[in-house]
């Protein structure tokens, strides 16, 4: 099964700018998968249309065999998305934001309650889980975000530019994480712009540039082509 079927795939804004031009690509289940590329290139536009957040010019996506122009619920069901904005409520506990969210997915409230505990404790939140996520420094808001993302227990987890602005520290140990949750199951998608987290994570990798793909290889494939 493939997690993801690009083909084609168009994006051009409103203001007539050419974001997407016409790209493929494909991910298998059990993946862990980069999309590399520089600021601008088009990751979060090709992951905001993925997500049905944003609307394609031309070609098609499938989730899971879902398509999301045709059938979004499905295809947005087996997807947990980490974006790149701090998108919750700063003001809301922050066990509330997980299990609100795990909630809108139709899990049972004991279950959410179960998963939420689980990875707020995977992640280190679990004595902040009564706090506003207002308080929370930016890499425990990154880490939330994670959490969030999967007490719906998506089959694919896409993260944009996860560890961007957090420390090395904390970097390493939210890959480690990423592994766990890839060795259990979930093919995981991630946009960066560093070469060394892809390498250190990604089994594939794709390379975006000015809104085409210019490099889909495996990642063992490429370093040795550096
Ligand atoms: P990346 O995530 O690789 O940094 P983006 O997908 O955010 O790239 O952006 C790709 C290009 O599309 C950039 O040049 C950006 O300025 C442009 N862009 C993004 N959103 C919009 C928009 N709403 N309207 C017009 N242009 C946009
Ligand atoms: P208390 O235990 O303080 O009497 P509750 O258990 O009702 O109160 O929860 C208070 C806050 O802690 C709520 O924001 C709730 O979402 C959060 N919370 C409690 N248990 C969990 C849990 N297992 N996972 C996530 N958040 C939790």
């Amino acid at each position: 099964m493939k997690a993801l079927e690009i083909e084609g795939l168009e994006k051009t804004y409103r203001n007539g700018f050419v974001a997407l031009k016409g790209i493929d690509l494909s991910v298998e289940e059990g993946d862990f998968f980069a999309l590399l590329g520089p600021n601008g290139a088009g990751k979060s536009t090709t992951i905001g249309i993925i997500t049905s957040l944003v609307d394609k010019t031309g070609g098609s996506v499938r989730v899971f065999g879902a398509d999301v122009s045709k059938d979004p619920m499905e295809a947005r069901r087996c997807i947990g998305l980490v974006p790149q904005e701090f998108n919750f409520n700063q003001f809301e506990p922050v066990g509330e934001i997980i299990t609100n969210q795990a909630g809108y997915y139709g899990v049972e409230p004991q279950i959410a309650r179960e998963r939420s505990e689980h990875y707020l404790k995977k992640l280190g939140l679990w004595e902040k889980r009564h706090g506003s996520a207002r308080n929370l420094s930016g890499g425990m808001k990154r880490r939330l975000m994670i959490a969030r993302a999967l007490t719906h227990e998506p089959k694919l987890l896409i993260l944009d530019e996860p560890t961007a602005g957090v420390d090395i520290e904390l970097r390493r140990s939210m890959w480690a994480f990423l592994r766990e949750v890839n060795a259990e199951g979930t093919t995981i998608i991630l946009t960066t712009h560093y070469l060394e987290e892809a390498e250190s994570l990604c089994r594939n990798i794709a390379i975006i540039d000015q809104g085409e793909i210019i490099e889909n290889t495996s990642m063992r494939t490429l370093l040795t082509q550096l």
